[in-house]
């Protein structure tokens, strides 16, 4: 069985030198454009602790088991004020909805809603907002069906995409008029 993380060597240094410790952990994350900070007053992790040891980053002293980087993980979604991905999955199943049962009731693109779950990526902020409405309004639901949907877009395109035809010549034409 193999030892321990914490009973083997360090990588850097090669001495039997690792120790768990809890201390505070911090790291940098860019969330919806933004850069956030999120800290974790006392994450157990497991550190050198040779004085000697001499890592190119301060970083590299550190490892994250499997437990740390769940708390980590948790307290992002925490700190950053986001349904988490077990949140997200229970709320669903509460309403008895499959993944594409949700995911075409909010017409989200791609497969959003599963990445979502699974922790892939982070749902931005607005989208957050979004699944939270359709998990606590009572009314969500039937709203969110008797809204139109693809035929209705491709409607819209349509009439959209001929009568720009036809008043974008006129508007250049106009604009044309008045710079002249
Ligand atoms: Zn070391």
């Amino acid at each position: 069985m193999a030892r321990p993380i914490e009973q083997r060597r360090c990588h850097v240094c090669g001495q039997m030198s690792r120790c768990r410790v809890v201390e505070p952990y911090e790291e940098t994350i860019t969330h919806d454009g933004r850069t956030c900070v999120i800290r974790v007053p006392d994450l157990e992790i497991i550190r050198c602790t040779n004085p000697d040891c001499r890592p190119q980053q301060p970083s590299d002293m550190i490892i994250l088991d499997d437990a740390a980087v769940r708390r980590l993980d948790a307290e992002t979604y925490r700190q950053l004020g986001l349904l988490s991905p077990q949140e997200i999955r229970a709320q669903r199943e509460r309403l008895g909805l499959t993944q594409q049962e949700l995911q075409d009731l909010l017409r989200l693109g791609g497969n959003s809603l599963s990445r979502w779950e699974s922790g892939a990526i982070y749902q931005s902020r607005s989208l957050d907002t979004l699944l939270r409405l359709a998990f606590t309004l009572p009314d969500a639901l039937p709203t969110l069906r008797a809204l139109p949907v693809a035929r209705a877009q491709r409607d819209a395109r349509g009439e959209v995409r001929s009568d720009a035809g036809g008043e974008s010549v006129e508007h250049h034409v106009d604009d044309a008029r008045c710079v002249g």
